[in-house]
């Protein structure tokens, strides 16, 4: 069953009956199984439990139950009831994700460059998982990045003349990758140059077997751009596993200029992108001022990789 053809019901109402839940978003009119369904099981354990610091603490004032059911991005084989306030803790904040059983080692220890590649025969081959963080240049990809790892400038050395344009690989805690790819719609960039870019990045989506999922980056500070629309629209076409990053939340636009708050940027580019995805993708909300948001990356990562590598 598939959830996006039910109405659009509240949990309040749905709580007391058993749902099958889809497991990542599909595409209409033929829904595929997400590649990371299907990989090979690695030798990686990871069983410790999830410390407590880790789990979410909604805002008594914030209202997570806002969410309908087919809003929401339930991790594969998650189990949960559906009591309302038990569902409520469970929602990571700022985002529509929902914790399961796999958030475990979510925390960077250590984080290293690798190597830039220009090909994604060239990328490294050792069979680890990784997530692929993509976005319009200035929408503050290296900011998040050193920010997820806690370093300053980790995230500079693609930044240097000659690595823009290529994959680049950080292994983090010797288990997993964070993979930094050339930012897109720079405007000062030669037609022909951005072609390529695009060329070798969506080469990059559709081959690389170990892509659990690509973090498209979206700044939540100013309306909604066509150009991060046509990229959501791609992947969504493509099946490609994506989440949706928001950008700069801590950023305040004053209502009379026009400009709207961050949650309300983040809530029109859902509307916008519906229509792209049979179920909602998972997206969260940060900011590499405050860190909001980076903890729930990490146990979203970290619950995507372990579920990956059981399977
Ligand atoms: P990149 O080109 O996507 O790698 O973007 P950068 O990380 O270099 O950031 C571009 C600009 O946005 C810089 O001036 C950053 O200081 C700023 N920036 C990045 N992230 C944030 C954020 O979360 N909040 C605010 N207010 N500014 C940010």
């Amino acid at each position: 069953m598939v959830l996006a053809q039910l109405p659009r019901l509240h949990l309040s109402i749905l709580k007391k009956q058993p749902l099958y839940l889809p497991t990542h978003f599909n595409l209409l009119p033929k829904p595929k199984p997400i590649t990371f369904l299907f990989r090979p099981k690695s030798t990686i354990t990871t069983t410790e439990p999830i410390p407590i610091s880790h789990l979410p603490e909604n805002d008594p004032h914030e209202s997570p139950m806002d969410f309908s059911l087919d809003e929401l991005f339930v991790p594969p084989e998650t189990v949960f009831s559906f009591d309302e306030q038990h569902l409520k803790t469970r929602i990571l904040k700022g985002s529509n994700i929902v914790l399961s059983n796999y958030a475990r080692d979510a925390q960077v220890v250590e984080a290293d460059f690798v190597k830039s590649s220009v090909r994604t025969e060239d990328c490294p081959n050792d069979g680890l998982p990784e997530f692929a963080l993509v976005g319009r240049s200035n929408v503050g990809k290296s900011s998040l990045l050193n920010s997820l790892v806690r370093r300053k400038r980790l995230a500079l050395t693609s930044k240097k003349p000659g690595k823009t344009q290529c994959i680049n690989h950080f292994r983090v805690n010797n288990n997993w990758y964070l993979v930094d790819l050339p930012g897109y719609g720079y405007a000062a960039a030669p037609q022909e140059l951005r072609t390529d870019w695009d060329k070798f990045t969506k080469d990059y989506f559709l081959k690389r077997s170990t892509l659990v999922s690509v973090f498209l980056l979206i700044d939540a500070s100013i309306p909604a751009k066509k150009i991060d629309l046509e990229y959501a629209s791609w992947l969504g076409q493509n099946q490609i596993p994506m989440t949706l990053i928001f950008t700069k939340c801590d950023k305040r636009k004053k209502k009379k200029n026009g400009g709207k708050r961050p949650e309300e940027n983040v809530k029109d580019f859902q509307e916008l992108i519906r229509g792209f995805f049979q179920t909602a993708p998972p997206w969260i909300m940060t900011s590499s001022v405050t860190n909001q948001g980076r903890d729930e990356i990490l146990l979203h990562m970290a619950q995507l990789r372990n579920y990956w590598l059981k399977y």
